[in-house]
């Protein structure tokens, strides 16, 4: 299938963005934006194969974002690059800095994805592609139900500012009984064993989550059954653009040892200082996954932005359909 590229033309977002009371008690002070975001281009792939069309047709494009982006970089730890907050439905400024960056060919890189952090509403670059990619494809209604596997987050207080049922959960493993909530409110989930019953939501939204799982395809299939038919599933995962299959960091063996295949990798968790081992930087295959596990349609969705401060080279995330 051919690929699709989608202009999305600046609309109100004022209109979309209700009240964001999570601003305030942040402690942040200046008014909802009344400006219309800039278009933001995302193209929508089915494969590694069109994939490997897309880059081949986009190389020069690229070279210019690259340099476009080495351009903003600063020698200092950290600095700010103006641009359009899409959540904020204003102009703000980023905030970069080098933790977890690299070097290429002597010059410090940020690690792009993850900082970009909007000084007004705190979400980092993959958070806020992550509101709009949500706004722009999923496209719920307010009382539509949601379930996010994570709630002790911006993201979450952002969807429950704005939609009437809003589930979100923490994984707290033993500590409380799955489907429980425990005395900070917190609800304690799996997503390879749900406690909720067969087609309970309308929209389901995973971020970076699914690479501490062992058992993909058992999440994948929960995330399934959860979901209403025609229901719509928004992942970020850490993804490897140019790898066909899903690289296996580490995997649990028969008598319930980790393995590791590669130098363990850790990334941050909001309940523990220890981090979270990750088992997956995932490839194209992970779309054959989704479809494995009964999704009927399954997409990357790739995009970049320096008006929308979503840099890093093209980014991405992922989205299904039940
Ligand atoms: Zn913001």
């Amino acid at each position: 299938m051919a690929h699709t590229s989608l202009v999305f033309r600046a609309r109100a977002a004022l209109g979309q963005l209700r009240s964001l009371p999570a601003r305030l008690r942040h402690g942040l002070t200046h008014a909802q934006g009344t400006t219309a975001p800039p278009p933001l281009n995302v193209t929508i792939l089915a494969s590694h194969a069109e994939y490997l069309r897309h880059r081949e047709r986009t190389q020069s494009r690229a070279r210019a974002r690259d340099a476009a982006e080495r351009a903003l970089l600063d020698a200092r730890d950290s600095f700010r690059v103006d641009g359009f907050c899409y959540p904020c439905g204003a102009p703000s400024a980023f905030e970069v800095d080098y933790r977890y960056g690299s070097e290429s060919e002597g010059v410090r890189i940020p690690n792009w994805r993850e900082t970009l952090i909007c000084e007004c509403c705190g979400l980092n670059n993959r958070l806020r592609a992550s509101v709009e990619l949500f706004d722009r494809f999923c496209r719920a209604q307010r009382t539509d139900r949601i379930y996010i596997t994570e709630q002790t987050t911006p993201m979450y207080r952002w969807l429950v500012d704005r939609y009437a049922q809003v589930t979100g959960s923490e994984y707290l493993g033993d500590r409380i009984p799955f489907g429980a909530v425990n005395a900070q409110g917190v609800r304690n989930e799996s997503l390879t064993q749900l406690s909720f019953p067969d087609a309970t939501f309308d929209r389901m939204i995973s971020f970076d989550v699914l690479e501490h799982i062992p058992d993909v395809a058992k999440a994948l299939r929960e995330c399934h059954r959860c979901l209403k038919p025609g229901g719509h599933l928004l992942l970020s995962v850490p993804f490897v653009v140019s790898a066909e299959h899903t690289l296996v960091r580490a995997r649990v063996s028969a008598n319930g040892e980790v393995e590791h295949l590669l130098p363990p990798e850790y990334h941050g968790d909001p309940l523990s200082s220890d981090g979270c081992l990750c088992f997956y930087h995932f490839g194209w295959d992970l779309l054959e996954q989704l479809r494995a596990s009964g999704f009927g349609e399954a997409r990357v969705l790739l995009y970049w932005s320096r008006e929308l401060g979503y840099l890093g080279g093209e980014q991405l995330q992922i989205f299904a359909t039940k």
